[in-house]
């Protein structure tokens, strides 16, 4: 519309003034399909961004991802950039970070988060009849991100602040100091569903749209578009997959496909996929099957684990730590403990906390003094990256606290590692806090955090028995 609107007046000082307007408008017309117009929106690009950025930290560190180099992650970190490319340049906001992971997830699913990071599932890929499907639902969600309508739909809510939290947090637990426990428990559901906003049927309709035209642009048949959701609503079983109620078929949807299409020139540069699209297929195939989302859900253990349990009150002033210590063994580590200290323990992880220091405060399990140490599943072995990621879901469901300074290298076990320092004033004692995260790679994609939680008036008193908890850490092989 802009540039129709800026070559009109343009065209209207030249000798030709009144024939240029409607040549253009039928140039620009033809081929490209129907104008869509992205909805209101009161959030900055840059806020877009951030939401999805610390959405996708969270989803790496809690959903199995295939590697970075993998084969498969390759081809469809292909597929996903030809796509961008193709997004037309109203849309295409040079901030946005498009990358495209793969989640090894049985169930046919795939979701994208505000300012470009892009999960497709597994199971996705291998129930796609070609490329093109698979292209399908990547240009559908690729438009939800281009359309900004995450934010957007925040942006219609009464209550937006909550909905832009909402919208990149409700899975991304909390885990320290404000709020441990069920959110996290419930975000590990992969309830990928909790958090993704059921979009609106009008949503649909321009993601549709504006999908079949990515797909048109990238050298796609824009009707694989439709043909897709075809396969995933014939191998919906009870109740349909998990994408089809994140994305409501807005009504006809796979006639409003095929009549954008007609409407569509497919880019001359055809794609032509098959053969790199079956070869990742068969890799997939010799690979373990995957789980499902349901089992993920099972064995995942949420960022922070089990809760302190009773509904104590947080008293704020707990006894300070004990010069004795005893060994608390983690399975694949183990880290010395004040005595007066008690654990609570999950598979992977462990909270431990004095008594007096942990409680329920606003319906939420919370501790004020004391560590949690763990293990998380991570996309890469960058331990830089993966503990910026790690960082970032802590402060999402932290919100009250900042990050200063910069990473710093420590020693954990033996191995390198890496310490960051947050901190900002907690809800629960009303006190300034500082947050001490400690990160380290015990394996392969395996993250080990020691996060060490003391009001920052009180933290000579913790200075011993944080010390000894880092000396005293070690591994398993
Ligand atoms: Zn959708």
């Amino acid at each position: 519309m802009n540039s129709i609107a800026r070559q009109w007046i343009a065209g209207r000082s030249s000798s030709m003034a009144k024939l240029l307007p409607l040549i253009l408008l039928s140039t620009v017309m033809l081929g490209q399909g129907t104008k869509i117009t992205p909805p209101k929106n009161k959030y900055t690009l840059a806020e877009d961004v951030k939401v999805g950025q610390e959405a996708a930290a969270q989803v790496r560190r809690e959903m199995p991802i295939l590697p970075e180099d993998g084969e498969v992650d390759r081809y469809v970190e292909r597929v996903g950039q030809r796509l961008v490319a193709a997004i037309s340049p109203d849309f295409n906001h040079s901030e946005f970070k498009y990358e495209f992971s793969v989640v090894n997830a049985s169930d046919i699913n795939a979701f994208a988060l505000p300012g470009g990071p892009m999960f497709v599932n597994r199971g996705m890929i291998e129930a796609a009849h070609s490329e093109g499907e698979m292209a399908g639902v990547m240009a559908h969600e690729l438009s939800h991100v281009a359309l900004r309508h995450g934010t957007a739909q925040a942006t219609k809510s009464e209550s937006a602040g909550i909905q832009l939290g909402a919208l990149g947090g409700a899975i991304l637990g909390a885990i320290i100091g404000g709020n441990v426990g069920d959110v996290v428990a419930q975000g590990s559901q992969i309830g990928l569903g909790t958090y993704m906003l059921k979009f609106s049927r009008e949503y649909e309709t321009d993601a549709d749209v504006l999908g079949a035209q990515i797909m048109a642009r990238a050298g796609y048949d824009p009707r694989d578009l439709g043909n897709m959701f075809k396969t995933i609503e014939a191998q919906g079983g009870s109740g349909g997959p998990q994408w089809m109620s994140d994305h409501p078929n807005p009504g006809n949807r796979y006639e409003r496909i095929n009549q954008e299409a007609a409407k569509l020139t497919i880019a001359t540069d055809r794609r032509n996929g098959e053969q790199e699209f079956a070869q990742a297929q068969s890799t997939l195939k010799r690979m373990a099957p995957a789980p499902t989302m349901a089992e993920i859900a099972k064995s995942t253990k949420p960022t922070t684990t089990k809760t302190p349990t009773g509904d104590t009150p947080v008293s704020g002033k707990p006894e300070i730590p004990s010069s004795s210590y005893r060994t608390f063994d983690g399975g694949r580590f183990r880290v010395s403990i004040p005595n007066n200290w008690k654990d609570f323990a999950d598979t992977d992880s462990a909270t431990f906390a004095p008594q007096g220091a942990y409680g329920t405060f606003q319906g939420q399990s919370v501790f004020t003094h004391g560590a949690i140490a763990g293990v998380s599943s991570v996309s890469s072995n960058d331990l830089a990256k993966v503990s910026e990621q790690y960082v970032a879901g802590v402060i999402h469901g932290n919100a009250y606290l900042q990050a200063s300074g910069k990473a710093l290298s420590a020693k954990l076990g033996g191995k390198n590692a890496l310490k960051r320092t947050l901190t900002g004033t907690s809800p629960v004692t009303g006190q300034v806090e500082a947050v001490d995260i400690y990160t380290s790679l015990i394996g392969d994609r395996q993250l080990f955090y020691l996060v060490q939680v003391v009001p920052s008036a009180e933290k000579k008193t913790y200075t011993k028995a944080f010390a000894q908890m880092l000396t005293s850490t070690s591994f398993s092989k």
